[in-house]
């Protein structure tokens, strides 16, 4: 994509990725991009209209009529090129996601990596999806299932086009991808190098623009046959209704509101900061982040002073510092958001035992928030029900273990959850009744085989591994008379 480099030159932006080349937009709406450390433009970004994404639509039915009918062999081939060509731009990629939404550098390299990751996962996958299956006269194949349309959200947008883009050629479809219109420079360093690869002409497309523009778009046109989502039910719910004239194939990986409950056996001193760790994931702005705490209440007071000596690590600032565990919200809408939610806890009676309205201190220009600690939550307050996406964490007291199940599983969402507790086989007995897509024990965690996606309203299907390719794919079975 064509940009300037010149350091006092802020960065432009007016190429999309079209059948195998940059190629200047058609669409005329030009955006700036904002540094939210200080508020500044640090770009322009030419965003794409809606011919510009039926002209990536139609070189993808092209392409899609040769690579649907790849190997498995070749598929795997693939897969390897584009994990070594992201990979070569590592540091840039983290560097980007630190500049452009203020990504703290210790959690926005993991999520990069992750991205990587997940072009060899696919490839392994590959092998154990049981592609062919026959008895009698009859012989079941799995089919790439065509075009999909790949859309997604700003807070991790490197991993979601990765992520998506492994499962989509794994399964042998030819994809447009509608990233974030708040992750422009980051689609263009991973876009640039994913040209690396030398795929087959028209494989990959990429249109940046708005979401009723391009989004809306891939969503109503028929040479589209699937959405694969990441991002909030609003959308989702847009998505499923819109999708429904064209009978899309959808995956929609949408919000939560992800419990930890802390077992009454769990060692504080090293329990409360790995919930911490969970709640604050991303500076909060993570859909798995643990934002309900539930604690024993024979053990409230302690954890209390625990969570208020913990926070003390859960340090602000500027995300390039690797030191800081919490960098800005994305956008002065997402800070106000985040206000408007503590200004309601606050009002519907919840204490707060860190943190509060207003900026940090020192860190008035851009959209920092204070990491926020509510305690005498109770699960039906706001605060506890609607994703807030920013570093408030609801502490809710229980009574028993079913109680403490009871209130985890009494959400809408139903995406992650964690339990904390050192009877190990207690913290799997718990674990196996919440209603949630993963639950992690003791600690965050991941597994590229392992799927991701919710229950409820968190979203319908699965990512990752063989789950995350069966998604791609249609069963078609031949019978012999
Ligand atoms: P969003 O729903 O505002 O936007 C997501 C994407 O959808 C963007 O690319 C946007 O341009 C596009 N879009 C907007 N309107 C559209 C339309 N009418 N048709 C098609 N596309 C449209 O979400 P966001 O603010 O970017 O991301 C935050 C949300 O994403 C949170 O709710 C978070 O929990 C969720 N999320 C979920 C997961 C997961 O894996 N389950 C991961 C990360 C984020």
């Amino acid at each position: 994509m064509n940009c300037s480099t010149n350091k006092d030159a802020i960065e432009t932006i007016t190429t999309h990725y079209i059948d195998g080349a940059f190629v200047e937009s058609l669409g005329r709406e030009v955006m700036d991009i904002i540094r939210p450390t200080d508020g500044r433009v640090i770009g322009r970004v030419t965003l794409a209209d809606e011919e510009d994404t039926r002209r990536a639509i139609a070189t993808a039915r092209r392409a899609f009529a040769t690579y649907g009918r790849s190997t498995k062999e070749e598929r795997a081939k693939i897969l390897r090129r584009l994990h070594e060509a992201a990979s070569v731009r590592l540091d840039d990629l983290t560097a980007a996601m630190v500049e452009e939404y203020g990504g703290v550098v210790r959690f926005a390299g993991l999520i990069v990596q992750s991205g990587l990751n997940a072009f060899l996962a696919a490839e392994k996958a590959l092998d154990e999806i049981e592609w062919t299956r026959s008895w009698g006269k009859t012989t079941v194949t799995l089919e790439p299932i065509g075009v999909a349309g790949l859309i997604t959200a700003w807070n991790a947008n490197a991993l979601f086009i990765c992520l998506k883009l492994a499962s989509a050629v794994a399964a042998g479809c030819a994809v447009v991808i509608k990233p974030s219109e708040l992750s422009a420079l980051q689609t263009r360093v991973l876009i640039e190098a994913l040209h690396e690869a030398d795929l087959p002409k028209g494989l990959l497309n990429v249109v940046t623009g708005l979401g009723n523009v391009v989004g809306a778009e891939l969503v109503r046109n028929p040479g589209v046959d699937k959405i694969s989502f990441t991002g909030s039910v609003a959308v989702g719910e847009t998505i499923m209704r819109d999708g429904a004239a064209t009978m899309k194939r959808v995956t929609l990986e949408l919000g939560g509101k992800s419990p930890t409950i802390l077992l009454d056996d769990g060692n504080l001193n090293e329990a409360i900061p790995t919930a911490l760790g969970i709640a604050f994931l991303n500076s909060g702005q993570a859909c798995a982040a643990g934002t309900r705490l539930l604690v024993p209440r024979k053990r409230l007071e302690a954890a209390e002073r625990a969570i208020a000596e913990a926070m003390r690590a859960f340090t602000v600032g500027d995300p390039a510092d690797p030191k800081t565990a919490i960098g800005p919200m994305v956008s002065q809408k997402q800070y106000e958001r985040v206000q408007s939610y503590i200004r309601k806890g606050i009002e519907e009676g919840a204490e707060l035992l860190v943190g509060g309205e207003g900026r940090p201190e020192g860190l008035e220009a851009g959209y920092f928030v204070k990491p926020t600690v509510f305690v005498n939550v109770k699960n039906d307050m706001t605060i506890a029900r609607e994703e807030i996406f920013g570093p408030i964490l609801s502490v809710i007291a229980y009574d028993s273990e079913d109680e403490a199940i009871a209130i985890a599983n009494d959400s809408r969402y139903g995406l992650h959850g964690a339990v904390i507790g050192t009877d190990v086989d207690r913290a799997r007995r718990v674990a196996s009744q919440l209603r949630a897509g993963r639950v992690v024990i003791n600690g965050m965690t991941d597994d590229p085989q392992a799927p991701w996606g919710g229950f409820k309203y968190s979203g319908v299907g699965r990512e990752y591994g063989r789950y995350g390719i069966e998604a791609f794919l249609e069963p078609r079975a031949i019978l012999e008379a």
